[in-house]
């Protein structure tokens, strides 16, 4: 599809879902403003920075579209369709700019200190819809200037804190499906995974059950758990079920807070805090993707080998008796390989040391390249590779090594100046019919093999 098309069918999607918003946010609006809910100029914010590019002109005639035309639906009049539009695009305008100043990190809430950027953009869009209030209150609903600032800044804060964290933290499907891992996160789901949730459900009922002002915040330590050990999405949700929860509770007497919440004052009051009692779980679910992020950073640095990227030695060691550990490797064959590139103190010595890296960079890519997905690559120390083959029978093990070494000794090495040297390996092989030796004896003895490969005059395969 052309780029146009692909605009004309995004600016469309927007211009429906901000329709179906707006009608969903008049049709839900009940008489009193406790639960009112106005959710769609959060989307349309979260929609808008969620693409890969900048929105056009068409984005946001579509999304103005979307609000009159569900506006002149309700019989609400050109000149207050206009103005309501008008009021709702500037705050999410305003939005925008503030939003796309901050980098990917922060807007996907992937940072300790995400929350605190992400309130004062919310505090800004809704601000900029406050200080349209003050001119469209009085003109359509008779009411004060600063009423309407008040009004529409809370409308707004309210509805950004429990919508936009959802939006920002979406998974992106298509990444989300390839991504295999996940799908085979799922064998090892277990059912206690739901009790932070459990605890949420229980103590939203609690607070039914006993009242009294105090029950709004029953649900934090629930929501504290919730975001320890959920996504920062997951996490984004229930706090936005949170919020409509609590606020509808009590518009319909579920929750009885035995103060009386109906002045203007007071609702508006009650909805800003509660929303923002959810700031402080996500600050949290931030700190963890943060923490997360940085935990696997780590633990890849101290087990892989930053020139080569495969394994390191403890790395390798680690993962190899993990993997001869596991029971449906029990009774099955098992084979590894050690292997050392030849002379390669001499490519040191010819081309420098920057050509010899430039080497072993290459080898272990060709070896990966003839590898299975399940078995193990590592780089031992200096230019020594190991192999571990779980479920290999030793003719199979014996192929492998074959083809490793004759892929190395085809393959031209670039060593600088448009010059390629053709380095040769030397391969031991062990292999035995069932897991039964540790990785260490298994290496020694592919070593003995090793070492006879090399006696024998290199480039070759040998067996233990
Ligand atoms: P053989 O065929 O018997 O294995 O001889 P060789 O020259 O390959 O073996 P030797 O053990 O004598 O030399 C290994 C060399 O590998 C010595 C060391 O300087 C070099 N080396 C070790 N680590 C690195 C590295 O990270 N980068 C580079 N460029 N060289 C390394
Ligand atoms: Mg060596
Ligand atoms: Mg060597």
């Amino acid at each position: 599809m052309t780029i146009a098309g692909t605009m004309l069918k995004e600016a469309l999607l927007i211009g429906v879902v901000i329709y179906a918003c707006s009608i969903f946010g008049i049709y839900t609006a009940p008489p009193g403003v406790l639960a009112a809910f106005w959710p769609a100029n959060a989307v349309l914010l979260g929609l808008l920075v969620r693409r890969d590019h900048p929105p056009g002109l068409a984005h946001w005639l579509a999304a103005a579209a979307g609000y009159m035309l569900a506006s002149l639906y309700m019989d609400h009049g050109w000149a207050k369709s206009v103005m309501l539009a008008c009021t709702n695009m500037l705050g999410v305008a305003v939005g925008h700019i503030l939003l796309a100043r901050l980098d990917e990190a922060h807007q996907g809430l992937r940072h300790p200190r995400s929350m605190m950027r992400f309130l004062l953009v919310v505090v800004g869009a809704s601000a900029a819809a406050g200080v349209s209030g003050i001119f469209v209150n009085p003109v359509l609903f008779g009411g004060s200037h600063a009423y309407g600032f008040a009004f529409w800044f809370c409308t707004e804060l309210v509805s950004y804190i429990a919508i936009l964290p959802v939006m920002l933290t979406l998974p992106d499907a298509r990444r989300w499906l390839k991504d295999h891992r996940r799908r085979a996160d799922w064998p090892q789901w277990r059912l206690e995974y739901l009790a932070p949730l459990a605890a949420f459900a229980g103590s939203l009922w609690l607070g039914t059950q006993l009242g009294g002002p105090g029950a709004i915040a029953y649900p934090v330590p629930a929501m504290l758990w919730c975001a320890l050990s959920y996504s920062l999405f997951a996490t984004a949700g229930i706090t936005l079920l949170f919020s409509m929860w609590t606020l509808l509770a009590i518009a319909s007497g579920t929750l009885v807070l035995g103060a009386s919440v109906d002045s203007p004052q007071a609702i508006m009051s009650l909805r800003v805090g509660v929303t923002l009692t959810a700031l402080a779980p996500l600050t949290v679910a931030s700190v963890m993707v943060a923490r997360n992020e940085l935990l696997e950073r780590l633990k890849y640095a101290a087990s892989h080998d930053h020139l080569t990227q495969v394994l390191n030695r403890s790395g390798f060691m680690l993962r190899a008796d993990g993997l001869l550990t596991t029971p449906h490797l029990l009774r099955r064959p098992v084979a590894v390989l050690m292997m050392d590139i030849d002379h390669f103190k001499k490519v040191n010595d010819s081309y420098g040391h920057a050509a010899g890296d430039v080497v072993l960079k290459e080898f272990a890519a060709i070896a990966q390249g003839c590898l299975r997905a399940g078995d193990l690559l590592g780089r031992l120390g200096g230019e020594e590779f190991a192999v571990l083959l779980p479920g290999c029978v030793p003719e199979d093990a014996r192929l492998i090594a074959q083809r490793i070494c004759d892929a190395v000794a085809r393959h031209g090495m670039p060593v600088g100046d448009g010059q390629l040297l053709n380095c040769t390996v030397s391969i031991g092989v062990y292999s035995e019919p069932q897991v039964a030796t540790p990785i260490e004896t298994m290496l020694s003895a592919a070593d003995a093999a090793l070492y006879r490969a090399k006696e024998a005059g290199r480039n070759r395969v040998m067996l233990s």
